[in-house]
């Protein structure tokens, strides 16, 4: 029960990792608000299961790109848990084309899923942990954010903005109480990564160590301690959940 007593905010929690990260905090005891985008029946049925489990599990409908969605969702959250201890900026999205096919609707649709959600919920939530002077807000990157990838410009792009914005936001909050880290998975079986072609996969499988994608629960693990006290003198940091792929 690392997460007992503490109120957790993930965007993003009705599908893949997000999902896992509901499950694990759930789990752990933490009270849970989590946010969907177009997942509604998803998002219902996640919700009941959980409560039938004795977890406090709620799901609101907003758009993680918005930042008026996201400042409700901040303020019904807190109304409805008391507060926020963990925010978890999972929601993410890939639009892949090599750079000349690239449209720029393409380009925006990423950045501001990926990117623009995660200034716009730390930002809210920033001013009620700066109050209650704790906190630890967790940004999923990607290793694609440090390696690049081509045919991802603009995932990548965005994925390395999540690592400024999380030094950034450690660098000007550690003294307040309030630490920011990122994960950068590898290469999770999830939805996003399904449509991958085949070939393509198997040459990212030949290129891991440990030969395997990894799991939703792994990178959900990785999460867990970052949310718990246990990472109590950890901020600033960007942890790879990737098998050894980045190395
Ligand atoms: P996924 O299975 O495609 O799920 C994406 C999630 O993001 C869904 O819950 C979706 O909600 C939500 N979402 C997308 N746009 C949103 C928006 N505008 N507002 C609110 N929610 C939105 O992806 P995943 O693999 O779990 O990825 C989760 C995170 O890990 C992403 O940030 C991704 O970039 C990162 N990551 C994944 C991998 C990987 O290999 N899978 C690797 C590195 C990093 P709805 O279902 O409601 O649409």
């Amino acid at each position: 029960m690392l997460l007992q007593g503490k109120r957790a905010l993930i965007t993003g929690g009705a599908r893949g990792i997000g999902q896992a990260i509901v499950n694990t905090f759930a789990a752990h005891g933490a009270q849970v608000v989590f946010t969907y985008v177009s997942s509604e029946a998803r998002a219902r049925a996640i919700e009941s299961e959980l409560n039938n489990r004795g977890a406090k599990v709620i799901a609101l409908k907003a758009d993680a790109g918005s930042y008026a969605d996201s400042e409700k969702t901040v303020e019904e959250t807190i109304r409805l848990l008391g507060g926020i201890d963990v925010l978890v900026n999972n929601a993410g999205i890939t639009r892949d084309n090599l750079l000349l096919r690239m449209t720029e609707e393409q380009w925006d649709e990423v950045l501001q899923a990926n990117l623009k959600s995660v200034f716009n919920y730390t930002k809210h939530t920033a001013k009620h942990m700066l109050r209650q002077k704790s906190g630890s807000i967790i940004n999923l990157t990607s290793i694609v954010g440090e390696k690049g990838q081509a045919g991802q410009a603009n995932y990548a792009a965005s994925k390395a903005g999540i690592i400024g914005f999380t030094k950034s936001i450690a660098d000007e909050f550690g003294s307040r109480g309030i630490r920011c880290n990122a994960i950068a998975p590898g290469f999770i079986a999830t939805d996003m990564t399904s449509t991958l072609p085949e070939q393509t996969q198997q040459n990212i499988l030949d290129k891991i160590p440990m030969k395997r994608m990894g799991t939703a629960e792994e990178v959900a693990n990785a999460v867990l301690f970052l949310a718990s006290d246990l990472s109590v003198y950890i901020t600033g940091q960007v942890l790879s959940v990737c098998g050894g792929l980045n190395r």
